[in-house]
């Protein structure tokens, strides 16, 4: 697909509270049939899994981590332990973590920071409700999203890591982003980082979430600002998985 050469594709599974050793199985036999150049696939699944995986042919993400560093804080997972598995990205931020666990914008900065310190790359998620977006304080929202993680950290934050725009209404909906609207947002986010430094927005790679399938992945990632996607319940289906990461290609 024709992007930019510094924003490789990127397709990335987001398995959430699903998954067991039969499908870590079966996804690494699907993938083992595969050779992508030019996509990166990440797999994300539960935190319990990230040492089960024997698989060359794609990195390995957590779905979570712990603002803090260690101790008493029973049932949590630190930066530096996850560092020590073959973990290369976190998402933070994700809605679902905002919503069912109250995560604040000033906490995924703290995460977004311990990420980096560490070395591994975020999956930063941002994006709105329904109501926001009819409420015509779309960018607003987002523009505040993205600063948290500036102000906390500054725009060369967003030289290390990778955005991921989901609207909440299409997350596990079926009722996908048309390619229009996705791009639409894209470009404001790229706009937005590139008031603070026009060559950390033109690299930064942005993926699009929300109902993501084989059938709406190729126009999705075929739009100019949209560098591949953070997929959901598709993710769970191997051979829907490597279709989605084929589009990509
Ligand atoms: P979905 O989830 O593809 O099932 O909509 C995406 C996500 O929440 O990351």
């Amino acid at each position: 697909m024709n992007k930019p050469q510094k924003r490789k594709i990127l397709v990335a599974g987001n398995w959430k509270m699903n998954g067991n050793l039969a499908l870590i199985d079966s996804m690494s036999q699907t993938f083992a049939t595969q050779d992508f150049k030019h996509v990166d696939v990440v797999v994300c699944p539960p935190a319990v899994y990230l040492s089960s995986f024997n698989e060359p042919d794609f990195a390995i993400g957590a779905q979570n981590v712990s603002h803090l560093d260690g101790g008493a804080y029973t049932g949590e997972v630190s930066i530096s332990m996850l560092s020590e598995l073959p973990v290369k990205y976190v998402i933070v931020g994700h809605s679902e973590r905002r919503e069912y666990f109250n995560e604040s914008n000033e906490l995924i900065a703290e995460k977004v920071y311990k990420i980096l310190e560490c070395g591994l790359t975020p999956i930063f998620c941002i994006g709105e409700s329904e109501q926001i977006r009819e409420s015509g304080k779309l960018f607003g929202f987002l523009a505040e999203q993205l600063d948290a993680v500036i102000n906390r950290i500054g725009i060369q934050a967003f030289n290390q890591l990778i955005v991921a725009y989901e609207p909440i209404w299409a997350i596990g909906t079926g009722k996908t982003a048309t390619p229009e609207q996705a791009q639409e947002v894209h470009h404001f986010i790229r706009e937005h980082l590139a008031g603070h430094d026009a060559n950390t927005a033109s690299g930064v790679r942005i993926l699009y979430g929300g109902s993501v399938n084989a059938a709406s992945a190729s126009a999705l990632f075929s739009q100019p600002d949209v560098d591949g996607g953070l997929v959901g319940g598709a993710s769970l289906k191997p051979t829907e998985f490597v279709n989605i990461c084929l589009a990509a290609e």
